[in-house]
């Protein structure tokens, strides 16, 4: 939508059918074109109905010429004689110009009306307009539907996508940058903006801060240990910047660092933060309190982290009931079958890349209605011969009711970055071992019995027919390199290959 592009165009679009939409005549000459048409086409209906009344005028009512000092009914100029009196003082109407004129009126309203009817009334409102009154409106709302179809039209300008990004960075009352309603309002305009707005627009993003927040949403049974739910947000980043949290507990006073590095991308499940109360030592206080510094890093090379954001979180953790009493055992032929078919597919393995071993599960094995309200929770272990190759939890609801999500997460507890590229289902040596654990199963939800099973299997390896693996997520930098290169955890992940719903 260019105005001066436009001027050439035919003054007033007639029929969309030859392509032409109000977008591309530009909405200002639209509107205004638009109105001195239809005000033209009123005013000359007017005129015609209304426009020469007799006003007392004795007029002849073939040729109008005024007959008000001639005696008689006859016209001195044409010779007309009319019937009677009374038609002398008939109101003179242009019946041909008023209907000519009401008729273009009436198909130019039909035309405006025939483009809100395949485009939407907002299709009618011009762009700046419409970026102007995003702060009036909720987080779903027209004004954003339409500036995206616009955009992924692209009918925007430099300079509209300047004042659109510009007001995405401001947020506005209601929805402060990077809130989480800030997030759901601003998030698709500003996702839209990465593909579409001019490049130099990304500096003005980087002066947004990450969205953090760490958190426990239910309580926890005494005996498991307690998962909060650490979020990390920064996708209004450019996509080269890479984003890391360090979490440092605030007691003990020598509790460690931990690093969680976070895959750029749109949206991923929570990184599950586990505490482990020592053993023997009363439950941890609460609330638990962390400082956390977000650490930023961009594209160039030998680009050094950078801490750009220091937060204090304190949260409430509450303790009830044990876990004997929360969750009840279930050993049940058909849903240890259920499990067993879950994880049969046994790894994945690529040649290359981060974490190049990966569980395969597809949760859809125990979406069975009778195991509504069962969780599992899955420690999966690969042994090679007797040592532990890579440890994994993993949780999620059974059954088929709510939530749709299945509160599906995982974590890898420990990895042996050196013998896992070894791993194979050839030699005889490596085998699958998957143990039901109630600590894990009440991370899935709210649940009445967990999944108590055991088995252990050959491992299955199948080679991706991509050479690297996909990025994770999430991962865990170790604190101190040094002393442990091999214990890296994890991550929450995207599923790993197609043809798996999720992976490990
Ligand atoms: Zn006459």
């Amino acid at each position: 939508m260019e105005i001066h592009k436009s001027i050439s165009a035919p003054g007033f679009p007639v029929g969309y059918t030859c392509g032409v939409s109000v977008a591309d005549v530009g909405f200002w000459l639209f509107w205004l074109l638009g109105l001195l048409f239809l005000g033209t086409c009123l005013a000359v209906t007017w005129w015609g109905l209304f426009g020469d009344r007799a006003r007392g005028r004795r007029r002849c009512p073939r040729c109008w010429y005024d007959l008000s000092f001639s005696s008689g009914r006859t016209c001195p100029e044409c010779g007309h004689t009319a019937n009677t009196e009374r038609s002398l003082f008939r109101n003179r109407r242009r019946l041909t110009a008023a209907m000519l004129a009401a008729l273009a009126a009436a198909l130019g309203v039909a035309w405006t009306i025939e483009q809100n009817r395949q485009r939407g009334w907002m299709s009618m409102v011009p762009t700046r307009v419409i970026i102007l009154g995003l702060p009036l409106v909720g987080d779903e709302n027209l004004l954003t539907r339409e500036l995206l179809s616009r955009a992924q039209r692209r009918k925007l300008t430099d300079s509209q996508w300047r004042m659109l990004v510009g007001r995405c960075v401001r947020g506005d009352w209601r929805a402060p940058p990077v809130t989480p309603i800030w997030q759901r309002k601003y998030g698709p305009l500003l996702d839209q903006g990465q593909s579409s707005a001019p490049g130099e627009l990304g500096g003005m993003l980087l002066g947004l801060p990450a969205w953090v927040n760490l958190q426990s949403d239910r309580s926890w049974p005494a005996g498991a240990p307690v998962c909060l739910d650490l979020t990390l947000r920064h996708w209004w980043w450019p996509a080269t910047t890479a984003c890391r949290v360090r979490l440092t507990p605030k007691a003990p006073p020598d509790a460690e660092t931990i690093v969680v590095n976070r895959h750029g991308g749109w949206e991923t499940r929570p990184f599950p933060l586990v505490i482990e109360t020592p053993p023997g030592t009363a439950p941890f206080a609460s609330p638990a309190g962390f400082d956390v510094v977000v650490e930023r890093r961009g594209p160039a090379a030998g680009a050094a982290w950078e801490p750009v954001q220091r937060h204090t979180f304190d949260v409430a953790i509450e303790i009830e009931g044990s876990l004997k009493k929360t969750i009840q055992s279930v050993t049940e032929e058909r849903l240890d079958q259920a499990v067993r078919a879950a994880f049969s597919q046994g790894v994945v393995k690529w040649e290359s890349g981060q974490e190049p071993l990966r569980v395969r599960f597809d949760v859809n094995e125990t979406r069975i209605a009778e195991f509504e309200g069962i969780a599992i929770g899955a420690r999966v272990e690969i042994m090679h011969d007797d040592t532990l190759a890579r440890r994994l939890d993993l949780w999620w609801m059974a059954g088929v009711g709510e939530p749709t999500d299945r509160g599906i997460g995982w974590r890898v507890e420990y990895e042996d970055d050196a013998l896992l590229p070894e791993a194979n289902d050839t030699d005889g040596r490596w085998r699958m071992v998957v143990r039901g654990d109630p600590g894990l199963a009440v991370r899935a939800g709210a649940a009445s019995g967990y999944w108590a099973g055991q088995f252990t299997v050959p491992l299955r390896v199948r080679k991706s027919n991509r050479p690297e693996a996909p990025p994770k997520d999430w991962w865990i930098e170790a604190a101190d390199v040094g002393s442990r290169l091999s214990a890296l955890g994890s991550q929450q992940e995207n599923t790993a290959d197609a043809s798996s719903p999720a992976d490990g």
